[in-house]
């Protein structure tokens, strides 16, 4: 059995987006990612300041913009708006959750397409489910370079995923299939779950309940890619998929934590130096 471990393979991609920036920076453009924060949920920080940190890393700069809880609708999209003028700002991100009295939709359909690193923007999306060039979002397209760093080749393969949000599942579903798999995509309405996902070759779990998927759901020799985050009463972070018993029986299995979650940081990087480029190249 094979651990893909996240630390490894983030890092080697961090040193070619170093690399990369520097080329451009000695071309007069210096790569910058805006990020707006909406008042003071704790994870969201932590993740904000995670990103900063990996921008500064890489020599990318990093602007983050802090407003208020009580921000309102308004305001929020003219922030987004001057972002979207700015010529030095090549990616732009607002952090989710946003506080209840803020439409999510409305606030990422204002990002331009252009500077949408997470990949959002319905502009994005339509491109991803079309198969044409785009911002894919970062945690779906850290688990496809995962697989590939894995030497799994999804084409002919049965892939499975487990949860179907705008952000991952979905995506996700539409990676796999641009790369040739057969997929799958479960929800909290799928009926018999456990044998659906016994068909998986690739079994992707995005559900965010601890130890959801147990050694019973999984193939023997499948390639298990665990993207759930969970905090247990311990403290302790555990994925959706109970690392112990499926490490037994899959072929090869993503940890939590040093798994998905830093490949989702890393490919952040790769969006902004990939819109910085395009935005130099015009
Ligand atoms: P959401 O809560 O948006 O979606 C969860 C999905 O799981 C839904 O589609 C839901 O179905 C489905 N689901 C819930 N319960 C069941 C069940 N019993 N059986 C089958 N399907 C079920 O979560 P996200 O996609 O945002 O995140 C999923 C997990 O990934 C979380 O743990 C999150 O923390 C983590 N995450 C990790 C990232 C990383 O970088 N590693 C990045 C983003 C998220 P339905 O649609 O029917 O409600």
């Amino acid at each position: 059995m094979t651990t893909i471990s996240g630390k490894e393979l983030a890092a080697r991609v961090k040193e070619r987006v170093k690399e990369q920036v520097a080329e451009l920076k000695a071309r007069g453009v210096v790569p910058c990612l805006a990020v707006i924060l909406v008042g003071d949920n704790p994870a969201s920080r932590v993740y904000v300041n995670g990103k900063e940190k990996d921008c500064i890393e890489c020599g990318i700069e990093s602007r983050v913009i802090r407003m208020p809880e009580t921000t309102a609708q308004d305001e929020l999209l003219r922030e987004v708006r001057r972002c979207n003028e700015d010529a030095s700002v090549h990616g732009l991100l607002v952090q989710l959750p946003l506080p209840e009295h803020i439409d999510e939709r409305a606030v990422i359909e204002a990002i331009a397409p252009e500077k949408d690193v997470d990949g959002f923007t319905p502009v994005n999306v339509g491109r991803l489910v079309v198969g044409e060039r785009c911002f894919v979002p970062c945690t779906p397209a850290g688990c496809m370079e995962m697989l590939r760093a894995a030497g799994v080749d999804p084409a002919g393969k049965r892939a499975v995923v487990l949860g179907r949000s705008n952000i991952v599942g979905k995506p996700m579903a539409l990676l796999l299939t641009a790369a040739n798999a057969t997929v799958t995509l479960c929800h909290s309405r799928t009926g018999n779950l456990a044998d659906v996902c016994r068909e998986a070759d690739i079994l992707v779990a995005a559900v965010g309940k601890p130890r959801f998927v147990t050694a019973e759901m999984v193939k023997p020799g499948a390639v298990v890619i665990d993207v759930g985050i969970n905090r247990l009463d311990t403290g302790k972070l555990c994925g959706d998929v109970d690392f112990e018993s499926v490490s037994s029986k899959a072929s090869a299995i993503t940890p939590v934590p040093g798994g998905v979650g830093l490949m989702t940081r890393a490919m952040l990087l790769v969006n902004t130096l990939e819109a910085a480029q395009r935005s130099a190249a015009k």
